[in-house]
Formats: structure tokens, sequence, C-alpha cells
């Protein structure tokens, strides 16, 4: 199909100092997990990125000296050359596609630990460093600078020699001893280096200068920059200290990745904010430079890139999470087919694979972390191995992507699902407050299956073995889901709640159905990630007074992974939500709960009709566990497989549900893998 001519505009070239990108999409710095510690896995996730169209490609942050060690956060390294070799590969794979590689280099500063190298952390002034580490960082002297500047320029040299066309000075979140300078309640110094604004922008402007000086002929230098910590003023804002930090730099750099901090703020989950939420932001800038301009706002939608263009916002459509959801998004405008786009959900699963030091992860994009060590490719699905048909019972995250992936191999399928609408949780999570994005899920697999011949949906279809066994296809993938618990039992608890078998019991499921419940409503959250605090606001929003009770430190604790544990707070005390973190419930006696604190025993009472347990989930697994019972009638029936997955198989996270229905429809007809590693290692020796 051709490309729509309104969107044109975004496969215009763009020059950026001595280099040109091919068009105006640009993957922003982003951190994977993976890094320097899986440098194959990294280049080609990034390799791939280019080849789904994106014009530049750039790295995560990447740490320039053993002071600033971020351990044990996977990042890019250029400590010294020997680093030089396993940046080569993404820089390789990156050019393969005609894209140009960019380089996020950062020393972390104040926001170090140096958990690895044992370093001395360094900063503007005497300071704890971030993250709780109880460690503190050492006010940097004019040696110091000068060796930082040094270090700096060494990296900026090395990336050349990687390969890189693009090399950034990076101010853009704390993380960054340049940030951290620009930072007034950072940096107290007395020096040409504190101060005025011109004084705390000096080490910016010399890192600047003389990467320029390094590497400036043949790579852009890129400045990332949060012209906006959303602290008021207390930090850098847009109206203020931001403006003036750009107005002083104009045209020194190359190109300005311009965004707001700190990371929360910058990686804002849909939940929290739309598409396109920085614009009121970062919009200043391009009015104050010649210079080209890149900035994110999580923009899935090709018409509100073109408007940030034609609207003189932004030169480039910055993206990290657009780009990992699809890495083909920039292909699929070019080609004339958008809507087969697989729009972010803007759910920070991906960020969670930094949080947890572990490979990243997509909701959307089941094949994320998997393009070297399984091979997968987002786009590319292997031919089917067989004639067999294949019955999906169960149209959730798991059964629909089971369905497309089949569908792709060119396998004829029946999906049935037993309700009027497909989507399964999806469906009915994204009717909760602020999660409606969620519903693309289910709308990406969904239009893709529209465009299947050899895909039958069948709807208000509830399946007994009778019914698979009469269908008798071959193959049979069960992916029938879960409920949630009613007795209390989770992380914590290990036997029911006394109680908890009478009335005025609810769970999610139930709140999701529509059930009301009485006030004061205790919500009982020992699952610890979204859910129990969406559900706490969604019945304040109802009008009930409510009690988050949790026997974690904090509500919705793992949340912290996601960047939203702050922005769940502000809102549920906001909406008067009242939490009680540190609690388990001992007993609910109609008219109260008995709480336990989790350190001491204490008990204490709670005045509330009615509760919602938010504990745990059990899988959906009868029909599975019945069929896979009568070997014997399987086998009468030519039916040669039965596997259950997603939460039917074990209860998981909706980017669990989806990778788990991939893998299935990968590994049909494929080689058993028997007792081997399901997946290829880099094993240090
Ligand atoms: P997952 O996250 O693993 O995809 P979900 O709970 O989101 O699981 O989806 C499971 C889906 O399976 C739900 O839409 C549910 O209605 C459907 N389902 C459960 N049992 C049956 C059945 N026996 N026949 C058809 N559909 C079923
Ligand atoms: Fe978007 Fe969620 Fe995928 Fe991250 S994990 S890219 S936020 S869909």
């Amino acid at each position: 199909m051709a490309r729509d001519p309104r969107y044109d505009i975004l496969f215009e070239p763009v020059r950026i100092g001595p280099v040109t990108a091919k068009n105006r999409f640009y993957q922003v710095p982003h951190c994977n997990g993976m890094g320097h510690r899986l440098p194959r896995s990294t280049a080609a996730m990034r390799g791939i990125k280019a080849e789904g169209g994106w014009g530049v490609v750039c790295t995560e942050e990447c740490e320039i000296h053993p002071s600033g060690d971020v351990w044990p956060a996977a990042e890019a390294r250029l400590w010294d050359d020997r680093d030089i070799p396993a940046l080569a590969l993404m820089t390789e794979a990156v050019h393969e596609h005609g894209a140009l590689a960019g380089v996020e280099l950062v020393h972390n500063g104040v926001s170090a630990a140096n958990r690895y190298s044992r370093e001395v952390p360094l900063g503007p002034s005497h300071e704890r460093t971030m993250n709780y580490d109880p460690v503190q960082a050492r006010a940097m002297d004019k040696q110091d600078i000068r060796d930082y500047r040094r270090w700096h320029k060494a990296a900026a040299l090395r990336a050349k020699k990687a390969g890189f066309d693009i090399v950034y000075v990076y101010a853009g979140h704390e993380m960054s001893i340049a940030m951290q300078f620009l930072q007034r309640r950072r940096n107290p110094r007395g020096d040409e280096y504190g101060g005025s604004l011109e004084n705390r922008a000096r080490l910016l402007r010399e890192l600047i200068e003389e990467t320029k000086e390094a590497v400036g002929e043949t790579c852009a230098v890129a400045v990332r920059l949060a012209v906006d910590e959303l602290l008021g003023p207390d930090g850098i804002t847009s109206e203020g200290e931001g403006r003036e930090i750009i107005e002083l730099l104009a045209e020194l750099p190359d190109l300005w990745d311009v965004n707001v901090s700190d990371w929360p703020n910058d990686s804002l989950t849909s939940r929290f904010g739309p598409e396109g939420d920085q614009e009121r932001y970062t919009a200043f800038v391009k009015k104050l430079t010649t210079k080209p301009v890149v900035g994110v706002g999580r923009f899935t939608s090709p018409d509100t890139m073109v408007s940030q263009i034609r609207r003189g916002v932004l030169d480039l459509i910055g993206a990290a999470r657009p780009s990992i959801a699809d890495p083909f998004l920039p292909r699929k405008i070019e080609q004339g087919r958008p809507e087969d786009i697989r729009e972010c959900i803007g759910c920070n699963i991906c960020v969670s694979g930094d949080r947890t030091f572990s490979p990243m992860r997509c909701t959307q994009n089941p094949t994320m972390g998997e393009e070297w060590r399984k091979g997968w490719h987002p786009e590319i699905v292997p031919p089917k191995g067989s004639d067999d048909a294949v019955l999906i019972v169960g149209a959730g995250p798991a059964g629909l992507e089971a369905a497309r992936a089949l569908g792709r191999r060119g396998y004829p399928v029946s999906l049935a699902e037993a309700g009027a609408e497909l989507g399964g949780r999806v469906l009915r999570e994204a009717r909760l407050p602020g999660l409606a994005e969620w519903i693309r899920v289910r709308d990406y697999r969904l239009g893709q299956l529209d465009q299947m011949s050899n895909v039958e949906i069948h709807r208000a279809s509830r399946l007994t073995p009778e019914h698979v066994f009469e269908f008798a296809a071959p193959r049979v993938i069960v992916a029938t889901g879960s409920h949630w618990r009613r007795d209390g039992i989770g992380l914590t608890l290990k036997a029911p709640v006394p109680g908890f078998e009478g009335n005025d019991i609810y769970t999610p499921d139930d709140i999701m159905a529509g059930a009301a419940p009485r006030g004061p409503v205790l919500v009982y959250d020992d699952d610890h990630f979204y859910l129990g605090g969406v559900l706490a606001e969604k019945l304040r929003r109802d009008g009930v007074e409510v009690t988050l009770v949790t026997p974690a430190l904090a509500a919705s604790y793992w949340t912290e992974k996601t960047l939203e544990i702050g922005f769940i707070h502000k809102r549920l005390l906001e909406l008067e939500v009242a939490i009680l973190p540190n609690h388990s419930v001992a007993a609910f006696r109609g008219d109260r709960a008995e709480l336990a604190c989790v350190f001491t025993g204490r008990k204490r009472e709670l005045a509330c009709a009615s509760v919602v347990t938010v504990t745990a989930r059990l899988p959906e697994e009868a029909l599975y566990r019945d069929l896979i019972a009568d070997p014997d009638r399987l086998a009468a029936a030519g039916i040669r497989s039965v596997t259950a997955i997603g939460d039917a198989l074990a209860p998981g996270s909706i980017a669990a549900a989806v990778y788990a229905g991939h893998r299935a429809a990968r590994e049909l007809d494929a080689p058993p893998l028997g007792d081997a590693v399901p997946f290829a290692r880099e094993l240090p020796l």
C-alpha cells in the first residue's frame, strides 16, 4: 500500500551537524536491563529497530568511568577501550539498516553508589547518594572537574571508534553530574562552577565544547536536557532556568533532545498522563534555537507526530516506549498501514526491567528481549509446521496473541470465548480509572485477526470438555484465565482469614463485574501491584470511604518498578483514601476488621462494612484438567496436544500472558527442547 501523503513530512531527512538522519523517527536513549552484560542481546534489539525504520537508534545511558557505576543496573559502558567491541556490535546492527547510531554518555555522579567499583562517588557538593544507599558523594574539587572532563572526552573518542554517529552530553535526568551541577539545590559551590546559572551551566558548556572538539567533525553532538523538573520554583522550570539554559547554549550542540525530569515524570504511565503530555514544557525550545529538536511523548499516532512537526514543536519524533512496543512503527506508516501499529499502552512493564536488573520485556511486544537469544522477530513468524487445526479456548491476552501468531503462521485457528466480548482481563481492567489505554492489547490483536481468513472467532461460546472432544481439533490451547481468591491468602497469609467466607467480602472480579460494596470499605492489598490501588481509587470515586491496608511498606509497593508509586500515593491521599501499611487482616467481623502489625503482631480494629480482598489468583484450570485426565478419549478424538497457557497455567502479568500466547504459537510443531536451556546465553567465559 502507498503511504498516506499526509505522513510524507515524517520521512524527510534531517541534518544533525555533520550527519543526516534519513527520517524524523528518533529512538531516544532508553534502558533495557541488558546493557553491557548482554551486548549481543542489546545489539540485536537495537538492530531490529533500525530495520523497523527508525532513522536514529540510541543506546541506553552509557557509563564513562568506574566512579559513576550504577551496578547492578545493566547500562552500556565505555570505561576503557575494552568496552568498544560490545558497542560496535550495536552500531553495526544499526548501520546495516541505514540508521544513525547515538550514544548517551553519562557520569552518574551523586546517583551512583559505586557498588561494584567501590570508588568514592562524586558530586557538586558533599551529599547523600540517591536510592537510599548509605553512601555519600564527595564534593568535586577543580582537579576532579578536570578529570571528569577528560574522562568524558576519552569516552567520546571511544564512542567514535565504536562507530557512533551521535554522541550525547547528558543532563536529561537527575542521574547525571552535568544536571546535578545545574540544580541550584544541589550546587552550593562558591567557585566558578556554582552560584549564578551561567556558572552552574559552565560544566555543561565545557562538556559540549570539548566533545565537539574531540569528535565533532564526524559525529553530531547532542544534548539531552530536562527543561522542567516539575518541582516548581525548587527546580529547573520551563519558564525559568530551563529556558535560560537553552538561551545560553542555544547554538552550541548539533541537536537538542529535551524532556522533563525526573524519570517518573519523563516516562509517565498512561494512568497519569496522555500522549504528548510533555509538549507544554518543551514547546518553547524550538523558538530559541536553529538546531533540530527532538522530544518525547509516548507518540503512537502518526497524526499527532505530524502535528508536532507542522506546529513547530519538534523536528524529530522521539520515542522510547513506542519503539519498544512496535519496533516497526515507522515502516508501518511508510508502507501505508498505520492501523497495524502495535501501540504502547503506557504500562511501564518495560521500565521494570531496568528497575529489577533483568532483560526488558514489553506487554505489547512479546519478542522484546528475545531478538538474539531466541531469534524472535517482531514481525516475522515461521510458517506453519503442519496442517493441524488449532482450537484456542479463551480470548484474553494469551488466547488472542496465540490466535494472532498462529494465524500468521498459517494454521487454521478457531478461537472460542465464553463472553460476548473479547479481551479477558484487559476488557475488565481497561474500564477502571486510568487504565483505558490498556484495551490496546486487545484492539491491536483484534485488528490483526480481522485481516486473517484462516482465523474464526466464536463469541459467547463457553466450551465444556464435551465441546472440545466434539470439535476434535488436533491441537488445543487452553487460555481460560484465572479468578481472584476470596480467602485472603496471598503473599503474607497462608491460611484463610476468619470471616472472609461470609458476606460483604468482595474480590476484584466482583468489583469489575459491577458489585458496589457498602462503605466504609477496607481494601486489603497483598498483591502489591497496581490493582489494589486502582480499586481503592475507583471505590473512593464512587463515593465510599476507603482504607487501603497492606502488609507492605507502602501501597502498590511493586509499582516502584513502574515508576508509579509516588503518583499513586499522591492520588490516593488527595482522594482521601486512608493508607495503612505494615498490616495484614486477622479477621473480619461484619462491622469491623481486626488487623495485625506485620512486625509486632499487635492487633488493632478498623470499622468497615465490607472488604475487597486483592491478594492472589487461582487458574481457571478445570477445562484443562478434565481434558488431560482422559488421554484415551483425546487420542480417539484425534487431539494430539492440549496445552494450558497464560493465567490458566499460572496467573501473572498481562505481559506474561501475551508472551505465553506468542511462545505457544511459535513452539507449535517446533522440535522439542528436552532439557536444553530454552534460549541462547551470553556466557562471560
Ligand atoms: P489470560 O491473561 O491468560 O489471557 P484472561 O483471564 O484475560 O487470561 O482471559 C481468559 C478468557 O478465557 C476470558 O475472556 C474468559 O471469558 C475465557 N474463558 C474462560 N473459560 C472459558 C471456556 N470454558 N470457554 C471459552 N472461554 C473461556
Ligand atoms: Fe509500552 Fe508497556 Fe510495552 Fe513499555 S511495556 S513499551 S509501556 S506497552
